[in-house]
């Protein structure tokens, strides 16, 4: 049906994550905190740290179901993630914490769950997945080598998130959650 106005199309900016409980936040934090005397950069904030694993952008109402449809199909193991690496990317700009073994469980995942969503028209921009999280954005400067004591997490479960951009920056809000075996 034709509608005056605007026609208006609601979309979502959503991203599939993995994504650390409060006490992970704060060992993290506890490891790296000198990461942000960086003399460059924006912090990205302790609450919105997260792994991404499929990041499909803005969708329709329709994508935004189906991928949710699709990820209860998604048969996934639980893991450890030693987080023991600071890196620096210099085209995105970003620092980031991540992984020197990415356990073969999380690979699984990220190609299971990819899989499950291509039925909703998703692909993957980088097929090759490195595991990520960032810390800082705009940085265009190496960080000083950090020595740390790796957090280890069990990842025991992945979450749909959708993101809001407000004047303060970004908001993430979690739809879905999907427990891993
Ligand atoms: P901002 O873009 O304002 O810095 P943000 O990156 O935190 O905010 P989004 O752009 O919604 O928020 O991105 C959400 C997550 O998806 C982030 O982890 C981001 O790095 C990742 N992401 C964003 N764009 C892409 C992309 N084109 N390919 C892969 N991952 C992406
Ligand atoms: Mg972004």
């Amino acid at each position: 049906m034709q509608q005056s106005g605007k026609l208006k199309i609601p979309t979502h900016r959503i991203f599939f994550a993995l994504w650390p409980d409060d006490a992970i936040r704060q060992q993290i934090h506890r490891q790296i905190y000198p990461v942000f005397d960086h003399p460059q950069g924006r912090k990205v904030p302790k609450q919105n740290w997260h792994i991404t694993l499929a990041f499909l952008g803005n969708v329709s109402d329709e994508v935004y179901s189906c991928v949710q449809s699709q990820a209860d199909m998604v048969t996934g193991k639980s893991f450890e993630l030693e987080l023991d690496i600071i890196g620096h990317w210099s085209r995105p700009k970003v620092v980031w914490l991540g992984c020197s073994q990415k356990p073969a469980a999380l690979d699984a995942l990220f190609g299971n769950l990819n899989q499950q969503i291509a039925d909703c028209g998703y692909s993957p921009e980088y097929k090759i997945f490195q595991p990520h999280m960032t810390l800082m954005r705009k940085v265009t400067r190496k960080p000083k080598p950090l020595k740390f004591q790796p957090v280890k997490w069990q990842c025991i479960e992945f979450v749909l998130v959708e993101s809001k951009v407000d004047d303060k920056g970004s908001i993430y809000k979690i739809i879905n959650t999907w427990k891993l075996s």
